[in-house]
């Protein structure tokens, strides 16, 4: 079982960036809690939640931080990226210009956060097949071509937000072990 309730070896810190209502908040309450709250309003005020898990024998405390809505008005500082070992990085597949929005949030990493940091690229609102405007194969060559780990979710349905958080915490652990 990934969950446990010993003592900590190790703290990470995660932070969750991308444009405005992609999902940002519900994939952290998804990964966090297994919530999916239909009536979310703003998260100005939340800072962190954190999960405990199992990985490679190492009980880790992921520590993951919501943006708390600063990102509408460009005011996620350095204090935010601070000490951050592995990021989030989501859009919503049904909204292009989130996706188009990708090359500048990688920069923002590279700009602000620790150059090891580790990026998982997350496509997400998978469930809505209908709507969707970006090609899995286009944010895979991008994920490729900037080095980063891509997996597309659902918070709504919980699909891939276990694997894609677990995927980036293994990845850290192996970055600092
Ligand atoms: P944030 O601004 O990036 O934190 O986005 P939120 O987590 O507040 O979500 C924005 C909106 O998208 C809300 O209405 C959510 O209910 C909805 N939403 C989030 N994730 C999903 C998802 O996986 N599927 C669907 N269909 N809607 C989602």
């Amino acid at each position: 079982d990934y969950d446990v309730q010993e003592k900590t070896d190790y703290v990470f810190k995660v932070v969750v960036i991308g444009d405005s209502a992609v999902g940002k908040t519900q994939i952290l309450s998804r990964f966090a809690k297994n919530e999916f709250c239909f009536d979310s309003k703003s998260t100005i005020g939340v800072e962190f939640q954190t999960r405990t898990v199992t990985i490679n024998g190492k009980v880790i405390k992921a520590q993951i931080w919501d943006t708390a809505g600063q990102e509408r008005y460009r005011a996620v500082t350095s204090a935010y990226y601070r000490g951050a070992l592995g990021a989030m990085l989501v859009y919503d597949i049904t909204k292009r210009q989130s996706f188009d929005h990708v090359a500048r949030w990688v920069e923002e990493l590279r700009a602000h956060a620790d150059s090891s940091i580790v990026i998982m690229l997350v496509g997400n609102k998978a469930d809505l097949v209908d709507l969707r405007m970006v090609l899995t194969e286009d944010a895979v060559e991008f994920a490729e071509d900037q080095g980063l780990f891509f997996s597309e979710t659902s918070a709504l349905s919980g699909d891939n937000v276990e694997s894609a958080f677990l995927k980036l915490l293994e990845e850290i652990n192996r970055v600092v072990s």
